[in-house]
């Protein structure tokens, strides 16, 4: 996998201070994507997992990351990030976990096989949908586009129901 960037620190995507990791690659072609030169899987520089987990870990400030793109969970991708996230996880077990997808979280759920369901486990919260142009609204928070959400991933797995963090 490749990596399109890396922030250090961020407190404009996902809730407190978080280091923010953007994959290479997306199938979605939004038009009016923001990231457009990250929708090619060979953009950027290669993925160094140690390298990245050193940097998270020696941050006293983070007390999250947040997994953006490009897009994390298509079939490509999806394997190393939830190989990052647990290794994340075991190194600070007090993180919590964004993550950006253009896929929405019924259709993950559809997929129905073993490693989007165990991602769909380790991810706290997920901000779901396309980037759709026509609901554009640069007055919320954490979204581009008012038909993403930003879903608190454990409950609406609890409750089988889409539930929203307030944020
Ligand atoms: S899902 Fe995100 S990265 Fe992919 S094309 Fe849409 S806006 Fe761009």
């Amino acid at each position: 996998m490749k990596m399109a960037g890396f922030y250090d620190e961020s407190i404009s995507n996902g809730l407190g201070w978080r280091a923010v990791l953007f994959v290479s690659g997306c199938p979605h072609g939004c038009p009016g994507c923001h990231n457009k030169e990250a929708q090619d899987f060979n953009y950027g520089e290669e993925f160094n997992k140690q390298e990245i987990i050193d940097k998270i870990v020696d941050n006293p400030i983070l007390r999250g990351v947040t997994i953006s793109g490009g897009e994390p969970l298509c079939k490509e991708n999806i394997p190393e990030v939830v190989d990052f996230i647990k290794d994340v996880k075991k190194a600070k077990p007090n993180f919590n976990v964004w993550c950006y997808s253009g896929y929405t979280l019924e259709e993950l759920q559809a997929r129905n096989d073993s490693v989007t369901n165990e991602a769909l486990k380790e991810i706290d919260v997920l901000v779901d949908g396309e980037f759709q142009i026509g609901k554009k609204d640069p007055t919320l928070k954490f979204r581009g586009s008012s038909n993403q959400r930003i879903l608190d991933v454990p409950k609406c797995l609890k409750t089988g129901s889409a539930v929203e963090l307030a944020v």
